[in-house]
């Protein structure tokens, strides 16, 4: 399968049975289960991984209770905190290859993608947030009590941390989406529970093992393996649970709003999108190509903020979509392992009938299929790069979200006209533009109903730059200082002088 020895540690990491982490300490799931993580290159059980459910979620929302009432954690200066968050990211650069091994099989990717991407980005994400840790700040406030007329105040905020946080993240970048989670809830002083995706659970046991090397307080992080139906959902209704953060499917997101409800836990969501991709006919032609492909088949379109929906000015659309196509039949399938391959395979079996669905949906209401449009081999969870065009706005391939490396085409004659057309979606995730017209640019950015607009670049993320969606794609932000908000509640103090 590989041309790559794996690293001595990954090689026991993925023999040996994985054991939840909580409170310092590796358990077995309280019920004695477990389940197989496979590789989506070769469909073979990658390693045994215990099984959490609602006890265990239980006993790790105690551990983390204890970690934030009574722990070291909560006695530790802002300074020293922040100090275990940067060593955190430096051990995550020190392991990289570990990690970038771990993410390729259990995840599919190339290991050169995360390697460069997964995770330096992870790294980078806890020392942009270790800075943090030192800056959490309240205000004075000037009060001007009408009532209470020559009385004297002093008044001002504390920002402080919201208590124990679940995180529920995804499998399509399973070690960055973890530290987009931890990080700001370390740097705000929170301790949290972590139920990582059932189909990628390695990466986030390797890091817990590496944060508490960095010396992490026993209970301040707990990692929970599990089902979302079983783990997750127990966590999103956990009454011990102050805050839960979730990325994943809207339609998940809208199941966790409503498990939260019960003790009205504070939510962050960060969910699916439909992202416009929008080159006008004045735009560098190689830059916008090269660009539209990489908006939606970077890691495979399994990316919510994917640029699914192309959209091009009429007069360049037959040389933009052209160009896109022959992008994607170059594209090199195949085992991440493999240095030639530039796509790995999708995550499961589950998203390759998912995806192929919907190539299915969009021939019958009479799409065309330009190139790919079909699984590639029999082994492993291939899915061939795909351009659809000739589509109708209400097909589903244009409204929903495929998660796939799949791009549906259509041409556009004028600003006014894409600027409906795209938000015409009930997701506000991420759009892009390209034009050498940079009033235009700024003027649709400003139309455009999401969270991120790209101008002459996309997929560009860094972790002083919020993300997160308008519309259905999500509450709250993640990345930037605006994530710190998430973790903290505000108290106002106000002293009669
Ligand atoms: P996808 O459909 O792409 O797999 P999901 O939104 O189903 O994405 O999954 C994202 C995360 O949400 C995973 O960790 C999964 O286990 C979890 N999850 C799935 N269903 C639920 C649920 N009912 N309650 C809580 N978490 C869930």
């Amino acid at each position: 399968m590989s041309t790559v020895t794996l690293n001595k540690r990954v090689q026991d990491f993925v023999i040996t049975r994985r054991q939840l982490f909580i409170n310092g300490q590796l358990v077995d799931a309280k019920s004695g289960k477990t389940f197989d993580t496979v590789n989506p290159a070769t469909g073979e059980t990658l390693a045994t991984i215990a099984e959490g459910d609602a006890a265990d979620i239980d006993l790790a929302v105690r551990a983390a209770r204890r970690a934030f009432d009574d722990g070291p954690w909560g006695r530790m200066t802002p300074s020293e905190r922040g100090r275990i968050i940067w060593r955190i990211g430096d051990l995550i650069s020190e392991h990289l290859e570990e990690f970038a091994e771990l993410e390729t099989l259990d995840n599919g990717k190339p290991l050169a993608v995360a390697r460069a991407a997964d995770v330096p980005l992870a790294a980078e994400l806890f020392r942009y947030m270790a800075g943090w840790a030192t800056k959490i700040e309240g205000n004075t406030i000037p009060l001007s009590v009408p009532y209470a007329p020559g009385a004297e105040f002093h008044a001002y905020t504390l920002r402080e941390p919201v208590g124990v946080v679940g995180q529920i993240i995804p499998w399509n970048f399973p070690l960055l989406m973890a530290a987009w989670k931890l990080g700001p809830a370390l740097a705000t002083g929170n301790t949290v529970v972590l139920k990582p995706a059932e189909q990628t659970p390695l990466s986030a046991l390797y890091l817990a093992e590496i944060m508490a090397e960095a010396g992490l307080p026993d209970g301040v992080v707990n990692v929970v393996n599990g089902y979302g139906e079983t783990a997750g959902a127990a966590l999103a209704a956990h009454p011990g649970v102050d805050k839960i953060a979730f990325t994943g499917s809207t339609e998940v997101g809208r199941l966790i709003a409503t498990a939260a409800t019960g003790n009205l836990k504070k939510v962050s969501l960060e969910l699916g999108g439909k992202s416009p991709n929008i080159v006008f006919a004045d735009a560098d032609p190689q830059a916008a190509i090269a660009g539209a492909a990489n908006a939606i088949f970077f890691n495979h379109g399994q990316c919510c903020v994917a640029g699914s929906r192309l959209y091009v000015e009429a007069d360049r659309f037959d040389e933009v979509v052209a160009g896109v196509a022959d992008i994607a039949k170059s594209i090199k399938l195949g085992d991440g392992f493999d240095p030639d391959t530039q796509m790995g395979p999708l995550v499961s079996d589950e998203q390759l009938e998912k995806v192929g669905g919907f190539l299915d949906s969009g021939r019958q209401e009479g799409a065309t299929v330009v190139t790919g449009g079909a699984r590639q081999g029999d082994k492993g969870f291939f899915f061939q790069p795909t351009v659809i065009s000739k589509t109708r706005p209400d097909m589903r391939v244009v409204r929903e979200e495929i998660f796939g490396p799949v791009v549906v085409a259509s041409p556009f004659e004028s600003l006014d006209e894409i600027a409906a057309t795209a938000n015409d979606s009930p997701y506000g995730l991420g759009a892009g533009i390209w034009t050498r017209d940079i009033s235009k640019a700024h003027a649709l950015a400003k139309r455009i109903r999401a969270g991120t607009v790209w101008i002459n670049c996309y997929n560009v993320f860094d972790a002083a730059l919020p993300f997160g969606g308008y519309k259905q794609s999500g509450w709250g932000r993640e990345m930037g200082h605006e994530a710190l908000e998430a973790y903290t509640e505000l108290k106002a103090v106000c002293t009669q002088l």
